[in-house]
């Protein structure tokens, strides 16, 4: 069986679904790599590395006609589903919930997709494929150098001959795998830091790291399903955000990664609360998307100053800043799901097996997965093209 490794065409994606050194497990089980030229080259591994490593490097046309299997990190664009011929797989983080459409487009054209983003998480199985969690923790990484770079004051506390340096109050808000990974990094780099969630298991695992947890009156839990945070009703919303308000105006960083399985993120940080802050201080935004973010004042991509000087950094792909070491937990990921799927060499779906079931989004020319499938019923969609 041939696996291709696509060349990324998303804006700014530097990620690659498979590296060199990922390539020997799959020799193994018996599968040749193909390489679409240049694919690795944004995260500084060249056609020659793939080589060396025992894969072929082909043009996009050739790679696109032998594969079996396509692995990439980020959905197709519409020029990469074009090239998509029927009976081949496609693999990455396809985001099915937020873009079902595409799904239909492949059934409709008989190509089988299987999403990364899908997988049951919980499962400890599960656990080497899980990429949601080995890209949100390069991005909670990323995230505190980033405010760390952004802001003109030392992070440590530091005692010099010039005298002393205050170490930096940083706030993160939300504990999941990015937010857990923000606080270990800004305490290793020596700020105080203060941490919040409205699950409450996360107080505990704040701690263990050095955190201090913010107990806030309004919401004292709001655990959802699986291990998520369920959706704050209005008035808890608003409540929240009250008594946030009371401690922003005393952080030097604010860092903020909540999210809402298929909801807009929550707004944590009002206009009213950035009103608050000293200037200097900053806050990244690790939420934002074209949906909206956890800071009211969040632009996707961009960094804004405020009136009253406070830097608000809303990055839209930040584990594809650091490509090489998060295409690495990537492929890891990748060839874990995909030798999930392989039987003598060669592809098998069997919807007995949980993660076949969760992950499997269209197959034989159906969209297969109860919940994209719901999306499509509701939007009585038919088949739409791809959007990048
Ligand atoms: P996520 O990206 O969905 O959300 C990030 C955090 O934001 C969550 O901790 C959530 O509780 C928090 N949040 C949501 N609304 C909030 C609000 N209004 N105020 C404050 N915080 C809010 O989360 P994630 O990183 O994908 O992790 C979600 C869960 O999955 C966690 O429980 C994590 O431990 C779990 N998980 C389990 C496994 C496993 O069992 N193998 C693997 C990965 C993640």
């Amino acid at each position: 069986m041939k696996v291709g490794v696509a060349r990324e065409s998303a804006p700014g994606e530097r990620r690659v679904a498979l590296v060199p050194e990922t390539l020997a497990r799959l020799q193994k089980a018996g599968l040749d790599v193909l390489v679409e030229q240049g694919a690795g080259v944004g995260s500084h591994h060249p056609d020659a590395a793939y080589e060396t490593a025992g894969a072929t490097v082909l043009s996009t046309a050739e790679m696109y006609a032998q594969a079996d299997v396509i692995l990439r990190v980020q959905k197709p664009g519409p020029a990469d589903v074009e090239r998509l011929r029927s009976g081949q797989v496609v693999m990455g983080l396809l985001q099915p919930l937020i873009d079902p459409g595409l799904q239909a487009t492949l059934a409709a054209k008989g190509v089988t997709s299987i999403s990364l983003d899908a997988i049951p998480r919980t499962l400890s199985r599960a656990q080497t494929m899980d990429a949601l969690s080995s890209q949100a923790n390069v991005g909670g990484y990323r995230a505190v150098l980033l405010a760390a770079t952004a802001y003109g004051r030392y992070f440590p506390l530091l005692t010099t001959a010039a005298g002393t340096a205050k170490p930096a109050n940083v706030l993160i808000l939300g504990i999941g795998v990015a937010g857990l990974q923000a606080i270990a990094t800004a305490r290793r780099l020596g700020a105080i830091v203060k941490a919040y969630d409205v699950r409450k298991e996360t107080r505990e695992q704040a701690q263990s790291l050095g955190a201090s947890f913010l107990v806030l009156k309004s919401v004292a839990d709001a655990s959802g399903e699986g291990g998520y945070a369920r959706e704050l009703t209005p008035d808890e919303r608003h409540a929240q955000q009250e008594e946030l308000n009371g401690y922003i105006g005393d952080m030097d960083v604010v860092i903020t990664t909540a999210q809402v399985p298929g909801r807009r993120p929550p707004v944590l940080v009002t206009a009213a609360a950035v009103a608050l802050m000293r200037p200097g201080s900053i806050i990244v935004d690790m939420a934002a998307s074209e949906h909206g973010g956890n800071c009211e004042l969040s632009r996707v991509g961009e960094t804004i100053e405020t009136p009253n000087d406070v830097t608000i950094i809303a990055p839209e792909n930040l584990p594809a800043s650091m490509a090489g070491g998060a295409s690495l937990f990537f492929a890891r990921n990748m060839s874990a799901l995909l030798l999930n799927f392989v039987r003598d060499g060669q592809m098998t779906i069997d919807f007995a097996d949980e993660i076949t079931a969760g992950t499997v989004i269209a197959h034989d020319g159906r969209v297969v997965q109860p919940a994209t499938k719901a999306l499509l019923e509701a939007a009585g969609a038919a088949p739409s093209g791809a959007r990048a």
